[in-house]
């Protein structure tokens, strides 16, 4: 699942490489993904590409026109969607939730083999109407998040940390990896409860969630374009690495759960 790092990058190259181009055919290959009439899809043909940006786990791509007709594409990706910027010759893949061709020769295109990712197209002042929007906490890397302002806003969400950290609308951004890299940086128990946390564990917490993703996004800048459509996670310290020994102790990490496992040491992460 992609995750604030991840989006970061992916719509940085999105700024680099699609913002300023033009839209000159919109289709929809796979009908279910995308929240919008036919009408409403064809007519971004003409728009041009704005500055795509992320918040909390939507991208946000901006359809611009002259006419103020302008939209913004908001796709949260949810387990698998993907973005892809390929040439406009290259196979149209199953799946496809959403085909732009780009008058440079590119395509921009949105893949979801899961197809659980939620894509909607309204306009730029319209945001709000995306269901959940206007619930989403800042985002995590949010430089106006203060170290005051998260211990303030973690006092009214209780129960345990893993799930509170993937909680939207606590902080935005933060999926299943990078919450367990986080705790594990913080030397908290995923299942911990806030209510167990003295003040000092909470402004760890933070700290270590600044690191973490501020560390991931450089390693994702290095490692992902000009490949957006691929992620890579090979970076993280314990997220899946169960079995391993822990990078800081030498314990060997645990891992529980399937799809959505949880890794941790029990060494450097102690229960309470
Ligand atoms: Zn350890």
């Amino acid at each position: 699942m992609p995750e604030l790092p991840d989006l970061t990058v992916v719509a940085e190259e999105l700024v680099r490489r699609a913002a300023g181009h033009t839209v000159i055919e919109a289709s929809v290959p796979t009908p279910i993904l995308l929240r919008a009439t036919p009408d409403e899809v064809s007519a971004l043909a003409g728009a041009t590409i704005g500055e795509t940006r992320r918040r909390g786990k939507f991208l946000l791509v901006p359809f611009e026109r002259a006419d103020g007709q302008g939209r913004v594409l908001a796709a949260n990706a949810m387990l698998a969607g993907r973005f892809w910027l390929v040439p406009t010759g290259e196979r149209v893949r199953a799946r496809t939730g959403l085909r732009l061709r780009l008058e440079d020769g590119q395509d921009l295109r949105y893949v979801d083999r899961e197809m659980l990712g939620k894509l909607y197209l309204v306009a730029p002042d319209r945001l709000d109407d995306i269901p959940g929007w206007t619930e989403m906490g800042p985002d995590a890397d949010d430089p106006a998040l203060t170290l005051e302002q998260f211990r303030e806003r973690i006092r009214r969400h209780p129960g345990e940390l893993k799930p509170l950290l993937r909680n939207s609308h606590f902080v935005a951004g933060i999926g299943n990896a990078y919450s367990d890299e986080i705790l594990w940086e913080a030397r908290l128990a995923p299942f911990r409860r806030r209510s167990t946390l003295k003040p000092d564990d909470i402004d760890r917490l933070y700290h270590a969630m600044r690191t973490v993703l501020a560390d991931a996004i450089e390693q994702v800048r290095v490692l992902v374009p000009p490949d957006i459509q691929t992620q890579h996670r090979e970076f993280l310290k314990v997220h899946l690495r169960g079995g391993e020994p822990c990078p800081r102790c030498g314990r060997e990490l645990r891992q529980i759960g399937g799809r959505e496992a949880t890794t941790f040491c029990r060494g450097c992460q102690p229960p309470l």
